[in-house]
């Protein structure tokens, strides 16, 4: 049976970091890392911006080379998924049949896009975009011919992607089932600015909206239909309507967890010598006021891959990271700091009608998070007001003639 000292499962963003922060603290041990999909680990922000407008080639999406991989003495076993966890004898089981033994196995297995539950969703032409074969799929229907596409889901992956499919001429519906886009993620404010840029660059952007069934013929998707017996037509729908965990082998092994696996600030789930980090690793993170959450972010990814490397090497440091995220859309650059969830006071900064402004959230009286606007200054030094906890008045956070770094 092959053995490591510590055995990553998951070849992406969080299990890549997750080695190279092993070596980086000089952890000697053996390491080897499984992963479902066939690629080195390479990144994803960029398949649904640079990747999708073909503007960014797939070399360099990768976090390292298969070169320096082998530099770092990094076993990588590609194409395979780990589907059984057995924490008592340390072992893993390979859909191949294979079982490897671990020392300390660290799950950064990420989540499956969440499928459209209606007729028609298993139809050619309805595309997620998690993976780069997901990315390559939907271009291939673009190179078809496809031109009219659907996108389910108001989210930042939906809306990216509408931004690209704008770029390369394509018709772009969005349907959103809630009131307005980005709300799981983001203020009213911000998200009529977003819906108003979309509709300005084309996009038919619908909120409110159920999606009844997508229709086909011969197999492929010709149209979608709502609720109220609207029919678009499309040569191909994206469903951008979230992630689901991918921790079942973990929580059938036995660990905590409803929405995903819990694991505590030092990233450890409830079963011994077992970590889980990343877009599947529920914690009660340090600007989260107490909730436990799941984080869908490269920053939390990486940070979290660094506290696993440093609670096996010995030398454990909490998950005390700050949050931050970025969205590129058209010409916009969005960057966030913090985390607005169960914020009771917002503050627009600057006049999102010149498309650069700031959306300040506060609680409590206290800054907690920025989402910033092609306003890149206003993110370096917001930040120190959120690690701060500051409490300023909101009239002073909005006065542009004064510097966020000045009320730090
Ligand atoms: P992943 O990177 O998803 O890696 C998990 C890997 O584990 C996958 O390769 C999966 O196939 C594999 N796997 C699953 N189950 C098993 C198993 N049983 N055995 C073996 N392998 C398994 N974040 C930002 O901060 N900014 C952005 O702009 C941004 N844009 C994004 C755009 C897109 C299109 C997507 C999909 C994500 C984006 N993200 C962005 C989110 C970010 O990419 C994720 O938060 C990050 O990749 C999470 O890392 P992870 O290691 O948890 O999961």
């Amino acid at each position: 049976m092959r053995h490591a000292d510590v055995v990553i499962v998951g070849a992406g963003q969080g299990g890549a970091q997750a080695a190279i922060a092993l070596r980086q603290q000089g952890f000697e041990g053996s390491v080897m890392i499984v992963g479902r999909e066939a690629e080195l680990p390479y990144t994803r922000p960029p398949l649904s911006k640079g990747y999708l407008a073909r503007e960014e080639s797939f070399e360099r999406l990768l976090l390292s080379s298969r070169q320096a991989w082998a530099d770092r003495n990094v076993t990588l076993i590609l194409g395979e998924s780990v589907v059984a966890v057995d924490s008592h004898t340390h072992c893993v089981e390979l859909a191949g049949g294979e079982a490897l033994r671990y020392g300390k196995l660290i799950w950064s297995a990420g989540g499956e896009p969440r499928k459209l539950n209606c007729p028609g969703s298993g139809l050619y032409g309805v595309f997620s975009l998690r993976t780069r074969a997901d990315a390559d799929a939907l271009l291939a229907a673009l190179d078809a011919g496809a031109r009219r596409a659907v996108i389910v889901g108001g989210g930042f992956i939906g809306l990216e992607a509408a931004a690209q499919l704008r770029k390369l001429g394509v018709a772009v519906t969005l349907l959103e089932t809630l009131p307005r886009v980005l709300a799981r993620v983001a203020g009213p404010e911000l998200a009529a600015f977003f819906a108003a840029e979309h509709r300005s660059h084309g996009v038919d952007l619908r909120t409110g909206v159920a999606l009844e069934s997508i229709q086909g013929e011969n197999g492929r998707v010709v149209g979608a239909r709502l609720g109220d017996g609207t029919m678009l037509p499309a040569d191909l729908v994206i469903v951008g309507i979230g992630i689901l965990p991918c921790v079942h082998p973990l929580r059938a092994a036995g660990a905590q967890g409803e929405n995903g696996v819990d694991v505590d600030e030092f990233c450890r789930t409830s079963l011994a010598d077992i970590h889980a980090i990343g877009d599947c690793a529920a914690h009660v993170n340090a600007f989260s006021h107490g909730a436990r959450i799941r984080l869908e972010s490269i920053q939390n990814a990486n940070g979290m891959a660094t506290v696993a490397a440093r609670a096996i090497c010995g030398t454990p440091l909490p998950y005390t990271a700050t949050p931050w995220f970025w969205s590129g859309q058209y010409d916009l650059k969005l960057q966030t700091i913090g985390l607005s969830m169960g914020y009771d006071q917002s503050v627009v900064r600057g006049n999102p009608a010149a498309r650069s402004f700031s959306l300040i959230y506060l609680r409590q009286e206290r800054v907690v998070a920025l989402d910033c606007v092609n306003a890149a200054r206003d993110y370096t030094q917001g930040r120190r007001l959120v690690e701060a906890r500051a409490s300023i008045a909101l009239q002073a956070l909005a006065d542009t003639t004064i510097a966020l770094k000045e009320l730090a």
